[in-house]
């Protein structure tokens, strides 16, 4: 007897105009798929923190923040919006960097959680975060940290890249600006790799593929010269 096999394709419809999509499609983290023609449409909104498309109205419901931003309702299910969740995000990355037996200044560091607005701008477009260095000529250097609201493990990642700022201040490295940001971008990558979730590993993947010469390049670059040290502890008390 013969068998007969169906193909039956798995149908996708997309969930933004729910339409069945027959070309190519989107996936973001969360799993909502998209037609590819949604990128670049006028009126479809991303997530100002994760960039995962936005479907109004919908569950998990999304917002607009008060400094014009619009988060996904998955970003906001974590959202660190007031200082306890600061400091708990904080705390995490501080056990990690002692762990890795790298040490900070805890009694000269100031966190800030700020908004958009808020936030000073500086050399880059949108940043998450940003370091203050308050220099004195004849005291320790005081820190003052500025973070971006936002989901909780991209508050992790962003306090975990500006604390190695602060630490490449304490040693007094001068390294240029791609192997400075490359040595804060692994410092974060180290730290998301102590937290399991599907968020974290894409954060890490982001981190990883940035095309961008400073972070990106400057990842890769100076993660391989921690390899060959065997350590970021040993990287950085080489340099
Ligand atoms: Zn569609
Ligand atoms: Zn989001
Ligand atoms: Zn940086």
């Amino acid at each position: 007897m013969e068998t007969t096999y169906y193909i039956i394709p798995v149908m996708k419809k997309c969930d933004l105009c729910h339409k069945i999509i027959d070309t190519l499609y989107y996936q973001d983290i969360w799993g909502t798929v998209y037609c590819e023609h949604h990128r670049n449409e006028a009126g479809v909104l991303f997530c100002d923190c994760c960039s995962s498309l936005i479907v109004p109205n919908a569950y998990p419901f999304p917002k607009r923040m008060n400094d014009g931003r619009n988060i996904c309702g998955y970003c906001l299910f974590d959202f660190v919006d007031e200082n306890q969740k600061l400091d708990k995000a904080f705390q995490h990355v501080v056990s990690v960097y002692n762990k890795a037996k790298v040490y900070l200044p805890l009694e000269r560091i100031d966190l800030k959680l700020c908004n958009q607005s808020e936030l000073h701008t500086t050399l880059c477009k949108n940043p998450m975060g940003l370091t203050h260095t308050l220099k004195s000529s004849w005291k320790k250097n005081k820190y003052r940290i500025e973070v971006l609201s936002a989901n909780y493990t991209f508050v992790v990642n962003t306090i975990a890249h500006e604390l190695m700022h602060v630490v490449q201040d304490e040693l007094n490295l001068s390294l240029n600006r791609q192997r400075s940001e490359g040595l804060s971008e692994c410092a974060a990558y180290l730290v998301l790799q102590t937290l399991k979730s599907d968020i974290a590993k894409e954060i890490r993947k982001r981190i990883e593929n940035n095309s961008n010469t400073i972070y990106g390049d400057g990842f890769r670059l100076v993660r391989a010269e921690i390899m060959r040290a065997g350590s970021l502890q040993k990287f950085i008390s080489h340099l």
